[in-house]
């Protein structure tokens, strides 16, 4: 994570220094505005990716709470059987919503704009797809992200409030699974299975 994190953070220098060059190309107009948007752009892209891998690496133990409460969490999704398009179940230990059409992590940036936009900060990612934590338990989390929010907070409820009004699947850990002492978050993307 380190070696990632050093590359990423080489990339966004890259394009700091790409974006002063073209400052002085477009002031000269030997370039467009559309080209200086472009790389403008590029160091929002790269700065996520730096902001996202230290999110991951300042958060171990968050995740490994958050990973138990969804294997827990799975056998009990899995015993209330198949839910249909737009269903949504509410236990005392999670909700679950169904999500319609079809769900990609690449959606992942208009979640981040909207919790950004709402609540004056970043969306608190602890886990943006899989990471070695999921290798390890065999939990195949590839097209899932795991946010550090409480679903029965106001930051929780507005952000399960915008995932429904966009048919986006997600479950809501409370942490009361028993046996399992914190990791309260909301998983986007359909549960996770073990493999
Ligand atoms: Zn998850």
């Amino acid at each position: 994570m380190e070696k990632l994190l050093a590359l990423y953070q080489a990339s966004v220098r890259k394009a700091q220094d790409h974006l002063v060059k073209s400052k002085q190309l477009f002031s000269e107009g030997l370039i467009s505005k559309n080209q200086l948007d472009e790389n403008e752009r590029a160091i929002a892209a790269a700065q996520l990716k730096v902001t996202e891998v230290q999110q991951q690496m300042t958060s171990a133990d968050a995740q490994i709470a958050q990973t138990l409460l969804e294997v827990e969490g799975e056998k009990q999704i899995a015993k209330l059987g198949p839910l249909p398009k737009g269903g949504l179940i509410k236990t005392t230990s999670f909700i679950r919503y169904n999500g319609v059409g079809l769900w990609s992590l690449s959606q992942a940036g208009k979640i981040e704009l909207f919790f950004q936009q709402t609540f004056k900060r970043p969306l608190p990612i602890a886990v943006f797809g899989q990471g070695a934590i999921h290798d390890r338990w065999r939990l195949d989390h590839h097209n899932a992200m795991d946010v550090s929010l409480n679903p029965d907070e106001p930051e929780g409820l507005a952000l399960m409030e915008f995932l429904r009004g966009n048919g986006i699947p997600f479950s809501a850990f409370r942490g009361a699974i028993p046996g399992v002492a914190t990791g309260p978050h909301i998983h986007i993307g359909l549960p996770s299975h073990r493999y």
